[in-house]
């Protein structure tokens, strides 16, 4: 399993996260985010993307 943390101070709501791996980040309608619990490691990759892209730097992935 995938470990991700976010930084719910940081996080602006951008998106960006939710675009790259739309499975493991979403957005609800108030504009809250939401990271899946169960991340499989076949999604390592779509993740480190997403972090890489977070405009804020609020994602971060544990080894
Ligand atoms: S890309 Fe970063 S700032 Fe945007 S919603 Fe995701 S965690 Fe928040």
């Amino acid at each position: 399993m995938v470990t991700v943390n976010v930084d719910f101070k940081a996080c602006k709501s951008s998106a960006m996260c939710c675009i790259e791996a739309d499975d493991v980040f979403s957005m609800d309608d108030k504009g809250y985010l939401h990271v899946a619990s169960d991340i499989d490691e076949s999604r390592r990759e779509a993740v480190e993307l997403a972090a890489e892209l977070c405009p804020n730097r609020a994602i971060t992935v544990e080894p």
